[in-house]
């Protein structure tokens, strides 16, 4: 799954797994100005943004599955991608 981050320091835009540990990733840093992600939570981050690529694929899956049954009715891409912005907003306000 696509995974797609802002780096706060230089605004370009990058993949998460871009960042994953070396030599498949820059080893936490942006891959554009270098900047390291992170430092409190090094350790756990590729965890957590490998979690986030299988739950997101498992979630596509799940999605596909259904659509594929034919069961006599469409699924509302749109709004149950809203729906998802609006937990994710949720949650960002509470850590917040
Ligand atoms: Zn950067």
């Amino acid at each position: 799954m696509k995974l797609e981050a802002t780096c706060d320091t230089c605004g370009r835009l990058f993949l998460l797994q871009q960042t994953l540990p070396e030599p498949a990733g820059t080893g936490g840093r942006c891959p554009f100005c270098g900047t390291r992600f992170g430092r409190h939570y090094v350790q756990v981050l590729p965890e957590v943004i490998r979690e986030a690529d299988e739950s997101g694929q498992a979630f596509s899956k799940s999605l596909e599955t259904l659509g594929g049954m034919g069961p006599g009715f469409s699924l509302n891409i749109d709004v149950i991608l809203q729906s998802l912005a609006q937990d994710f907003a949720g949650t960002d306000q509470q850590s917040a």
